[in-house]
């Protein structure tokens, strides 16, 4: 899957750097704690942020107010961890595309993005995020897709593992199209050069050969569906449409058990991306899809491209409503099986793609966690302290020591996971940005053509 190239818009530059207040000091106070350790919430906190880290937490007559803080009121609010999104298609060129993906998640609560696939630009454009130099989500970057049109036989895998290794690159990212060998190099040089792979399952190699080889992450539920078939069937390993849903019908249900302890054996993590199949397979109108209020921050012609899409998915000879319905379920089944076998599942919507809004689309896909089976909290966990696991990353909680990426909300998300998107204020490493700053991102976004 490939970002197109969008027709750039000529966006007025927003002065609203000099706005922000600076990475200096700030406090939340008589703030509720979503601390993200359990279920817990801590009433009535002060939260000192100082130089981009959480500094201090406690009850609010306990933890005094630097007199150099900028505070914020926090009475009747939630503070939480900012959310990430593991799936995310960053633009490859700066400009206003660019400036679009980043202003979105961000001003939805995103505050790191794991780029799938990355480009050479990316490089400077994860430290100018670090740096806060950009406005924007942190960024963890793969190298350039490795496919069976990218790659030519496993020694040239070998070198390309080994480019992407010496250019920075965070991981590596599979798609479609290898074949054994080429899969296998691909694993057998990131183990030796202590990268991770991650991404599709290519149909030659099959889940089990994926999950074998140590891939890091599967995105998409990529080759479940497929593994789910009846022992050597004819179509085992095929792709069966839209990440194998038109094979649902097929599928040994009895075979989910299997799949689900296989993936818990091996460790790897899965990254659903279930917006982007739900939304390309159900049976909305794409009308109606593309009529959604996030879709105006989109340029029309995208939305227009991504209706024709949706439009051609269901116009296909192979696609079957009822079929679709039911790889939702079997998909929404596997979701909560696979969180419930080892908790193993990253938040990750695929935006921008296919009527998934940047960071509206995060939010979307932590509501089909919920009507998976998963609680707000278990849901939350997936886009915070499943992601520092997975990373190894000081964020993801509210607690001393740890990177200020937080999210304010106007209610409890634990009640009721909608409320992670009322969206009062966000904080980026330790800077704050109250909600009339984002919303003027936001508005500034809006363009009839
Ligand atoms: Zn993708």
């Amino acid at each position: 899957m490939t970002t197109n190239l969008l027709p750039r818009l000529v966006l007025g530059t927003l002065a609203l750097c000099a706005t922000a207040a600076s990475a200096a000091t700030t406090a939340f106070v008589n703030v509720n704690v979503v601390p993200m350790t359990s279920t817990e919430v801590l009433r009535a906190q002060t939260v000192v942020v100082d130089a981009g880290r959480i500094h201090a937490i406690g009850p609010v007559d306990r933890v005094p107010v630097p007199e150099d803080a900028t505070i914020v009121d926090g009475t009747d609010r939630y503070l939480m961890p900012g959310l990430a999104d593991m799936h995310a298609h960053i633009p490859r060129q700066d400009g206003s595309e660019l400036d679009r993906v980043l202003t979105l998640f961000a001003a939805r609560g995103v505050t790191t993005v794991r780029g799938m696939p990355g480009a050479p630009p990316h490089l400077d454009l994860r430290d100018a995020l670090a740096s806060g130099e950009r406005f924007g989500p942190t960024l963890i970057t793969s190298g350039p897709s490795l496919n069976g049109n990218s790659v030519s036989g496993a020694g040239d895998a070998r070198r390309q593992v080994a480019a992407q290794v010496a250019a920075g690159y965070d991981f590596l990212r599979i798609h479609p199209g290898l074949d054994r060998a080429e899969f296998e190099a691909i694993a057998e040089a990131a183990a030796n050069h202590g990268i991770a792979f991650a991404g599709h399952v290519p149909a030659a190699v099959g889940l089990s050969g994926a999950l074998k080889a140590g891939i890091a992450t599967i995105d998409h539920l990529d080759g479940y569906l497929a593994a789910m078939l009846p022992r050597h069937s004819p179509g085992n390993g095929g792709y069966g449409g839209f990440f194998g849903s038109m094979l649902a019908d097929d599928v040994v249900v009895e075979r989910l058990d299997e799949v689900v302890a296989e993936t818990a054996l091996a460790g790897t993590w899965n990254v659903p991306a279930q917006t982007l199949v739900e939304q390309r397979i159900d049976s909305t109108p794409a009308a109606e899809l593309a009529a959604r209020a996030e879709m105006a921050y989109m340029p029309p012609a995208t939305v227009r491209r991504w209706q024709e899409v949706k439009a051609s998915q269901v116009a296909d000879a192979a696609y079957d409503a009822d079929t679709a319905a039911r790889a939702i379920a079997l998909r929404r089944e596997l979701i909560l099986r696979l969180h419930r076998a080892n908790g193993r599942i990253l938040l990750g919507s695929d935006a921008p793609q296919v009527f998934n809004v940047p960071g509206f689309a995060t939010h979307r896909e932590l509501k089909l966690y919920v009507a998976a089976g998963l609680s707000p909290y278990e849901a939350l966990v997936t886009g915070t302290v499943a992601v520092a696991e997975f990373l190894d990353s000081d964020t993801g909680r509210v607690e001393e020591g740890r990177r200020a990426d937080l999210l304010l909300v106007d209610d409890d998300p634990l009640a009721d996971i909608r409320n992670a998107a009322r969206i009062h204020g966000v904080m980026l490493r330790g800077r704050w940005y109250p909600e009339h700053e984002l919303e003027a991102r936001l508005k500034a976004l809006t363009s009839t053509e």
